[in-house]
C-alpha cells in the first residue's frame, strides 16, 4: 500500500518560490571592490534571476547544460545560484585560486556551454581560454570595457523579459550543481548535486541541533560561493528568509570585522584561518567592533584549535560552532552543540568537547572502520570515518562509483581518521588522504612529489602536511637526492612554480638521507610528520 502524500518535489525553485513569496523585502547586501555597499532585496535579485534564465535561454543553453561561474560572493553570483537550477541547468562553480590548467581541465570535464566570470578575473580566464573552448562569455561587470571579451551581464539582463522565464517540469533528482574536488592522485573529481540534496541539505541547516538558522539571521558567509556552494548558505538563506551579507573579495580581518559590526550580522562561516586572524584583530583593538549581534560563527574545512574557540568566546563573547563537512556532503556532516549534560561542566571539559568535529546531522549517518572491521563507539579507538544519507554522494561525474572512495554497500569513505564517543560525538584525529590543507585549500602531496622526482638530481621526494599557526597547514618536501648529485631548495622550488600556483609550494625543502618506509615499501608519512611536526611553530 502507498501512502497518499504528494509527489512533491524537492527543488531549488520551491526554495526560490517560498523566498519570493514570503521574504521578498529581506535583504542582500553585497561588498563591492571599491569597499561601498550594494543593497538590494530579494525581491530584485530574484527578478534578476529570472531575466538571467531567460537570457541564458535565448543563447541556447537548455536543460542539462553546465553553466559555470568564476566568481567572487556577491548578488551576480546569487542570481546565478537561483537561476541557473531553476531552469533545468548545472551550476558549475569554479574554485577562482586553482592553476588555469586544472581549471581547464575540470571546465572540458565539465563540458561548461556558458561562463559567467567577475570582471576583475578575466586575466585568468583569458590564460584558461588558451587551453579550452567555452561557448559563451558573460561579464560580471559593474561598469561597461566587457565587450571586447564576451557579453555583458547587465546588458543582457536589461534586454530579457523576465515573464518569459518558464516553469520547467524538473525532476527532484535532477542534477541541479556540480563542484570539484581534489583528488588525492589524479585529477578534481566532479561531485554534482541534486536539487533534492540541495534542499534537504538546506533544511537541515535551519534545525536547532544543526546551524539553527531562521528568519530573523543575517548571515555572511566568509567561505566563499566557490566552495561547496559556500556550505549551503546561499539555499538555506533563501529558503528561510535570512539576510545575505555578501563579502566579495575582501576577506581581511579588518574588512570581515567591519561588515560583521556594520550590517548587525548574526551569523557567519568560514575556516580556521580567517577566524584566527579575526581573533587576533579583536585581540589587537579592544571595544572598536561592536559583534553583539552575533550569535554563531562557524568554523569548519579544517580542524578548529580548541584555544581560538575558547578565545573568541572568552575574551570576545563570540559563540562558535564547529562543523565538519566535505564536498562530497553538499558539505555538512556534523555539528559540535554542546549537549545538556555538559552546560555545567567546567570550562576545560566544554571546551574540549567542543573542539571536537560533533554529532551527525538527521539523515546523515555515520560509522568508522578498522583494520579489523567496524570499531566500537567508545571515543578511544581509531577508524576511517564512513557516511551516507541523502546528500552524500554515490559516485563521481562520469560513473566514477567505482572509486576505492565507496563502499560496496554504498557508504562513502570520507578518508578522514575518526574516534567515535557513545553519544555519536566525532573527533578527528588524522587523514589518511595524501593531501595538505592550507587556509582551506587542498594541495596535492603526490602531485608536488611527482614533480620533484622529475628533477635530474632527485631520487625521492615525499611532500607532508605540517601544522602552521596560519594556514593551519602547510606543505613541507623532504627530498633525497641520487649519490653524487646537487640540488638547492631554491632551484627545485623553481622548478615547481613552473606547474602550481604559488601557494602550493613547500615552504621548507629538506635534504635527507633516506625516507622512512613500510614494510611495502610505500613511503612512511606518519615518521616524517613526527620528526618535521614543529617545523613551521613559530610561522
Ligand atoms: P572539502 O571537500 O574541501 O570540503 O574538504 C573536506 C575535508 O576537509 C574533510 O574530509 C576533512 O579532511 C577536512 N575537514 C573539514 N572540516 C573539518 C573539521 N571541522 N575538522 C577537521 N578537518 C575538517
Amino acid at each position: 500500500m502507498h501512502g497518499l502524500m504528494m509527489d512533491f518535489p524537492l527543488t531549488v525553485p520551491a526554495m526560490v518560490r517560498r523566498a519570493a513569496t514570503l521574504f521578498p523585502e529581506r535583504r542582500v547586501v553585497s561588498h563591492r571592490p571599491d569597499r561601498t555597499l550594494d543593497r538590494r532585496t530579494y525581491a530584485d535579485v530574484i527578478d534578476r534571476a529570472q531575466r538571467l534564465a531567460v537570457a541564458l535561454r535565448d543563447l541556447g543553453v537548455t536543460r542539462g547544460d553546465r553553466v559555470a561561474t568564476l566568481s567572487w560572493t556577491h548578488h551576480r553570483h546569487l542570481e546565478a545560484y537561483l537561476a541557473v537550477p531553476s531552469m533545468g541547468a548545472v551550476l558549475h562553480t569554479l574554485n577562482l585560486r586553482l592553476h588555469p590548467d586544472d581549471l581547464s581541465y575540470i571546465i572540458k570535464d565539465a563540458g561548461d556551454r556558458a561562463i559567467l566570470v567577475d570582471e576583475s578575473l578575466l586575466p585568468l580566464l583569458n590564460q584558461v581560454r588558451a587551453q579550452v573552448e567555452i561557448p559563451h562569455v558573460i561579464v560580471l561587470a559593474s561598469g561597461s570595457g566587457a565587450a571586447s571579451t564576451g557579453m555583458d551581464y547587465e546588458t543582457l539582463l536589461s534586454a530579457a523579459n523576465p515573464d518569459r522565464a518558464i516553469d520547467v517540469a524538473l525532476d527532484e533528482n535532477d542534477a541541479a550543481a556540480m563542484c570539484y574536488t581534489s583528488g588525492t592522485t589524479g585529477r578534481p573529481k566532479g561531485v554534482v548535486y541534486s536539487h533534492r540534496a540541495l534542499t534537504l541539505h538546506s533544511l537541515a541547516l535551519g534545525m536547532r541541533d544543526s546551524l539553527g538558522l531562521g528568519r530573523d539571521d543575517i548571515v555572511l558567509p566568509i567561505v566563499p560561493m566557490f566552495h561547496v556552494n559556500a556550505w549551503g548558505l546561499p539555499y538555506s538563506c533563501a529558503f528561510f528568509g535570512c539576510d545575505q551579507v555578501l563579502p566579495g573579495p575582501h576577506l581581511d580581518a579588518t574588512s570581515v570585522a567591519e561588515l560583521l559590526a556594520g550590517e548587525r550580522v548574526t551569523f557567519t562561516a568560514g575556516v580556521p584561518t580567517v577566524w584566527l586572524a579575526l581573533l587576533q584583530e579583536l585581540d589587537a583593538n579592544p571595544g572598536r567592533y561592536d559583534l553583539s549581534a552575533l550569535r554563531a560563527l562557524v568554523v569548519g574545512g579544517s580542524a578548529a584549535p580548541l584555544s581560538m574557540i575558547r578565545g573568541l568566546e572568552e575574551r570576545h563573547g563570540i559563540h562558535v560552532l564547529h562543523a565538519w563537512g566535505m564536498t562530497e556532503m553538499t558539505p555538512v556532516g556534523t555539528v559540535c552543540n554542546l549537549p545538556r549534560e555538559l552546560r555545567d561542566a567546567a570550562p576545560e571539559d566544554r571546551f574540549r568537547y567542543r573542539a571536537k568535529q560533533g554529532t551527525p546531522v538527521p539523515l546523515v549517518e555515520i560509522r568508522a572502520r578498522g583494520d579489523r572491521g567496524l570499531v566500537p563507539w567508545d571515543g578511544e579507538t581509531l577508524g576511517e570515518l564512513e557516511v551516507r544519507g541523502p546528500w552524500v554522494a554515490r559516485s563521481y561525474y562520469h560513473g566514477e562509483s567505482a572509486d576505492s572512495r565507496f563502499c560496496e554497500d554504498g557508504w562513502f569513505k570520507t578518508g578522514d581518521i575518526v574516534r567515535i564517543a557513545a553519544d555519536g560525538c566525532v573527533e578527528l584525529a588524522d587523514r589518511s588522504k595524501d593531501l595538505v590543507k592550507s587556509g582551506g585549500e587542498w594541495i596535492s602531496s603526490v602531485a608536488l612529489e611527482n614533480a620533484l622526482m622529475g628533477h635530474a638530481s632527485v631520487a625521492e621526494a615525499a611532500v607532508i602536511a605540517v601544522p602552521h599557526p596560519k594556514w593551519d597547514e602547510r606543505p613541507l618536501a623532504a627530498v633525497v637526492l641520487k649519490p653524487g648529485q646537487q640540488a638547492t631548495a631554491d632551484e627545485l622550488r623553481a622548478l615547481l612554480a613552473q606547474h602550481f600556483a604559488k601557494w602550493w609550494l613547500p615552504d621548507s625543502i629538506v635534504f635527507v638521507d633516506a625516507i622512512p618506509k613500510t614494510s611495502a615499501g610505500k613511503f612512511l608519512k606518519s615518521a616524517l610528520r613526527d620528526r618535521f611536526r614543529s617545523a613551521y611553530e613559530e610561522g
